[in-house]
């Protein structure tokens, strides 16, 4: 069972999230993964991104906050004294070295991969150490378990990618003589470490990834994601008022929404679990009675083929062109080959039938470094006006229309398309994959809201039950 920042955001929710625990352990055993409460990342972020810019004050009133939030958690979830003097003390341990570290990077002003992985993690072992503690105040035995024990990655700080066989070693070794007693670990999400045991962390909204990983590692029977709302649903809520929970949904349909943007999951959350076919659910720990979404291989099929819609903002629309590059056959490779090297994740190509026009997206965080190498790759080619332009538009979003039946349902793009003309949407680009299980384009970032609100409705999306 993962728990998402919201869901250990204060010692209420922090209690009820105990309650979850001890009960499933009471039924099959449980191991829980913890994000930071919610806002801690973000704030240790920011925390160490002043000290990197010299401000040697930044780190003191940093651990002061954190020290206030965990603390007034810490008063109302444990009832004596001595228990929250245990805790306090190890709270403290993490605290202190969050001090050194900002200290260090303030003196430096220097904030390296490594360095921002160790400050961003502080979060996660705050947390876990307050919820282990919660379950035992239930009368249920856990304890708090640093997932550099568990989970081993590569070196790629700050997206770190797990080595299965490793961590399952690892995890099985740690975890299954505390299952064996009735103990339920609770393991920091989000974090990982390399062989050498230097800590790592898989990338902002991880613990999801963090919770399938030990999943798979530990041969779990299910994985259950515990947030903020009712499950996956048809839109984001916060966009679109009438978004429903859908029951069933695949995981290649679940993979697509994450991929395109759906908070709710991280991209990367179904990886791990495909090959056992283990069923991952979203579930609202604010409302732990209502079923939420069921992940399933095989999902369930619906009539109307689209399923759900996502968007991403923050991306950034890149083109490389002008007439002169049909004759230059190899411009689409080198292009790709610049985006590979510069570890440019491409999230939508689409090329013009004339060849005379190659956009692409990437986020807007690798946008920049990626136009500087296209301009590099490319010069001689723009000195001689082979390749005319290389231009960039930050002003846009794409919108992903998802549903694994949409394979075989003739008229999807024309109706979203129809609709959207209706409303004066603009579209830019369109990419539909191979796969019919998405139809993806690109508008104008301010037309977001209405492309996804007009869509939901076209494709009835808030009026029936979809599963
Ligand atoms: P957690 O802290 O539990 O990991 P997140 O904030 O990362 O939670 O993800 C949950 C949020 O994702 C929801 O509150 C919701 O606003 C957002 N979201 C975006 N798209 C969807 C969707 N299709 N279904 C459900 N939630 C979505
Ligand atoms: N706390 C981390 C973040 O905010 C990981 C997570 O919550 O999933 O990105
Ligand atoms: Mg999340």
């Amino acid at each position: 069972m993962k728990f998402g920042g919201t869901s250990v955001g204060d010692a209420s929710c922090i209690a009820r999230a105990a309650q979850i625990m001890a009960q499933a352990a009471g039924e099959n055993g449980c191991v829980a993964v913890v994000s930071a409460m919610s806002g801690v990342t973000d704030r240790l972020i920011e925390g160490a991104r002043q000290a990197e810019a010299g401000d040697s004050a930044a780190g003191e009133a940093l651990v002061e906050a954190l020290r206030r939030q965990h603390e007034t958690a810490l008063a109302s979830l444990l009832r004596r004294e001595e228990d929250r003097a245990r805790i306090r003390l190890k709270l403290e341990k993490v605290l202190a070295e969050g001090r050194r570290l900002t200290e260090g990077t303030a003196l430096l002003r220097e904030l390296t991969p490594r360095a921002l992985d160790a400050i961003s993690s502080l979060g996660e072992r705050l947390s876990a150490a307050l919820v282990a503690a919660a379950v035992r105040e239930l009368g249920v035995p856990s304890e708090a378990v640093e997932a550099t024990e568990l989970l081993v990655t590569d070196t790629l700080h700050g997206g770190a990618e797990p080595q299965l066989e490793r961590t399952r070693d690892k995890s099985q070794a740690r975890l299954r003589p505390l299952l064996e007693k009735g103990t339920v670990p609770v393991v920091t999400g989000f974090i990982g470490a390399t062989t050498e045991g230097q800590l790592t962390t898989l990338g902002r909204g991880g613990s999801d990834y963090s919770a399938t990983i030990l999943g798979a590692a530990m041969d779990a029977d299910e994985v259950i994601i515990w947030t903020d709302v009712d499950g996956v649903l048809t839109a984001d809520p916060r966009l679109v008022a009438d978004a429903r929970t859908i029951p069933v949904i695949s995981y290649r349909e679940a993979a697509e929404l994450a991929y395109f943007g759906a908070k709710v999951l991280h991209p990367k959350t179904l990886n791990p679990v495909v090959q056992a076919a283990i069923p991952v659910w979203i579930r609202n720990s604010f409302a732990p009675e209502r079923p939420g979404t069921k992940i399933t291989p095989e999902g369930r099929s619906i009539g109307g083929g689209v399923k759900a819609l996502t968007a991403i903002r923050d991306v950034t629309l890149i083109s490389v062109g002008g007439p002169g590059i049909v004759g230059l056959p190899d411009v689409v490779g080198r292009t790709f080959s610049t985006t590979a090297a510069v570890r440019a994740n491409v999230l939508l190509i689409s090329q013009s039938s004339s060849q005379n026009d190659i956009c692409f997206i990437v986020s807007t965080a690798d946008a920049h470094r990626t136009v500087e190498a296209l301009r590099k790759e490319f010069a001689q080619d723009l000195a001689h006006q082979k390749v005319e332009h290389i231009t960039v538009d930050s002003n846009i979003a794409i919108v992903a229309v998802v549903g694994e039946n949409m394979r075989g349902t003739p008229g999807i793009a024309g109706k979203t398309f129809n609709a959207l003309g209706r409303e004066n949407v603009n579209i830019i680009a369109i990419a539909q994959g191979s796969s019919e299980c998405n139809i993806s384009f690109v508008i104008e970032e301010k037309a977001v809201k209405t492309a996804l609100v007009t869509t939901h409705k076209e494709f009835g999306l808030g009026a029936v039950t979809n599963g």
